[in-house]
């Protein structure tokens, strides 16, 4: 019984846009369908490790013209598709990608072609080039044959059918050439090879279509007739993965090519990484940064991990246990010869030769990392501006487990420079008698610049690194020193950066102030101490942080709903005039005092960005003020 079901809204859109399509690479339907149907092989092959009964002798695709007919098949022996996978897979666009793909094509007016199988919406490319499709596949879970068809408009139909054996053939109604499409090019020989050439070369099963070949008749008038020709099925792609050859003899452009292909990007990586090792443990990778994080980067469903074949065969697309969290930005594939074929992901979790591997492969980014920021700078800055939080992160984890490893590779913006600098450039740099490093915690230079402390520090000629990003105090906290020199907040710790006559000043002013600091004290809630300043040049008074929770890293637990508070202390400036009225009040008119203090201290809370604990309050006092 043939059924006809309605497309969704979502795959409508979509296929209307591929039969409209502005495209110029129309070429690209075939790599879609070639590399489906090499995953389905590939999953066919997979399943019959443990179920040796669904197993094929030879595996190999197919690209078949018809002149006559206008028609072009793409048949596989892979898995196949049951009915409810043909509806799920082609019937509706169920992958999470598709929304994103809409939303990006619709934004751009002649989007890159090359996205499209990135969003994992390949095998509609087929309208591009085909008026109707038919899909003809029998499922290794299924004793039955199903064909779907469509002219991709608003419906597909599905029905049961013959097949013998298990796979898919994909049968595409060329559209009639117009003056600018010649749709019929795809169904010459000449052009059929090149393009399997130009897409499929490293897909590892034979691909195959019928060419030309000259018969060696001798009788032949070779004047009068023309030659002649049959027939043959020829494999056209080389097959060999370009990680098994030789490191040497592979061009980068290559390597760069193979990554766009297989990874589906349409930029170069920004660098890639070619291993063969050989010795304990046997095997090559190839490891890719891409360019930009992949459009679904940040997105929970994205898991990391790097292919995983064995003995050239292909065993897993995501093995996560090949790559730390940190680099999960890293694309690239994994090939041993020392892994069983049926290895589970139970087994890889405890397999030695993995771990062995994974932490090969992660030194070796790492010092492909390093050897980039000494050596082309432009290119790491690049890099860092995309990637440089997951290194961050990275230091910060497991309780800084890793931060020998990626101290050198984090990057900061110096206040001085005004550029991003290593920490060994930072000390490098430092002035004469300086025996800290100095950093402040702001959005920017500019936010940095207004810190109660930074105009002491300039004065002396220290550089102080500006932290932007929520992970930074965190990390800085982890490494704990750098080079022997410890890490110094001017947002928080008492520099000691005033003379030491004036600090004497302020330490004998302390003793007489006493009294009055103590009912300072006793005026504020949630105060922890209340001080002289020994920091302040313009500003009356700042509230400063004590202890190892600062007010920044409040604010980020804030916003991931801790309740943590760093432990506030009120900083008065003594050569400020607003102190003497302080003093004043507390002997003349206590209640007015109290005020004048809590507005005080409030109002250097929201300097920092914290709210006062009692904001009407606070706006009474300040109102009360203005009118007196
Ligand atoms: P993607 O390949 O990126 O997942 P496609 O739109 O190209 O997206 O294909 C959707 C799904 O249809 C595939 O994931 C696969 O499950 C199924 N599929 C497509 N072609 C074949 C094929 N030749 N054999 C088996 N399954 C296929």
């Amino acid at each position: 019984m043939k059924e006809t079901k309605e497309f969704k809204t979502e795959t409508k859109k979509l296929l209307d846009m591929m039969i409209n399509s502005i495209y110029t690479h129309k070429e690209i339907f075939l790599r879609e369908l070639v590399s489906n149907a090499s995953d389905a092989i590939d999953k066919r092959h997979y399943l019959s490790l443990t179920n040796t009964s669904i197993a094929a002798s030879d595996y190999e695709i197919k690209v078949e013209a018809d002149k006559n007919l206008k028609i072009l098949t793409i048949t596989d022996n892979g898995v196949g598709m049951t009915k409810e996978e043909l509806e799920e897979h082609l019937g509706t666009i169920a992958k999470s990608g598709s929304k994103e793909f809409l939303e990006k094509i619709s934004k751009e007016n002649a989007p890159d072609v090359d996205v499209i199988g990135q969003f994992g919406v390949g095998f509609y490319s087929a309208f591009m080039v085909a008026s109707k499709v038919k899909v003809l596949t029998k499922s290794v879970n299924s004793d039955k044959a199903y064909l779907f068809e469509s002219e991709g408009l608003d419906s597909y139909t599905i029905e049961e059918a013959e097949k013998d054996d298990f796979g898919t053939v994909i049968t595409l109604f060329l559209r009639e050439d117009t003056e600018d499409e010649k749709y019929s090019e795809f169904l010459d020989e000449y052009e059929i090879k090149s393009l399997i050439k130009k897409y499929s070369d490293y897909i590892r099963y034979p691909i195959k279509t019928w060419v030309t070949k000259y018969d060696n008749d001798e009788n032949d008038d070779k004047e009068n007739k023309e030659p002649h020709t049959h027939l043959e099925l020829e494999t056209i792609n080389s097959m060999l993965p370009i990680w098994k050859k030789n490191k040497n003899e592979v061009k980068p452009e290559e390597l760069n090519e193979f990554y766009k292909n297989k990874f589906m990007d349409y930029q170069d990586p920004i660098t890639s990484i070619h291993l063969n090792v050989e010795g304990m443990i046997t095997y090559s990778a190839l490891l890719f940064i891409p360019r930009k994080p992949f459009y679904d980067f940040y997105a929970d469903r994205n898991e990391k991990g790097l292919q995983l074949y064995t003995k050239g065969v292909f065993i897993l697309d995501k093995c996560k246990e090949l790559i730390p969290d940190y680099l999960r930005f890293v694309k690239g594939l994994v090939d041993s010869a020392d892994l069983p074929l049926n290895i589970s992901r139970e087994m890889l979790q405890e397999d030695r030769a993995i771990k062995k591997i994974a932490s090969n492969v992660e030194k070796k980014i790492l010092s492909e990392l390093s050897n980039l920021l000494k050596n082309d700078r432009d290119k790491y800055l690049e890099f860092f501006k995309d990637y440089g939080l997951n290194l961050k992160y990275g230091l910060y984890e497991n309780m800084g487990m890793k931060k020998d490893e990626l101290k050198d590779l984090i990057i900061l913006r110096s206040f001085n420079e005004d550029k991003l600098v290593s920490f060994a450039e930072y000390v490098e740099k430092m002035a004469e008698g300086q025996k800290d490093i100095y950093y402040a915690v702001a959005e920017n230079k500019e936010m940095a610049s207004r810190l109660p402390q930074m105009d002491l520090l300039v004065k002396k000629g220290y550089d102080c690194l500006i932290l932007s990003d929520d992970v930074d105090e965190f990390m800085i906290q982890v490494l704990k020193e750098y080079d022997g020199k410890s890490f110094k907040s001017i947002n928080k710790d008492d520099l000691n950066l005033i003379d030491e006559e004036e600090s004497k000043k302020i330490d004998e002013l302390k003793e007489t102030k006493k009294d009055l600091l103590t009912e300072v004290k006793e005026s504020i809630t949630g105060v922890k101490d209340v001080v002289l300043s020994k920091r302040l040049v313009d500003a009356p008074c700042c509230v400063s942080a004590e202890g190892e929770i600062s007010f920044e890293m409040e604010k980020v637990l804030k916003a991931q709903n801790h309740e943590v508070k760093a432990e506030r202390v009120f900083e008065l400036n003594p050569n400020h005039p607003i102190f003497a009225r302080i003093e004043d009040a507390f002997k003349n008119d206590k209640d007015y005092a109290k005020k004048l203090v809590n507005i005080l201290y409030n109002q250097a809370l929201l300097q920092e960005g914290i709210l006062p604990d009692d904001p009407k309050s606070f706006s009474m006092d300040i109102t009360e003020l203005l009118l007196k």
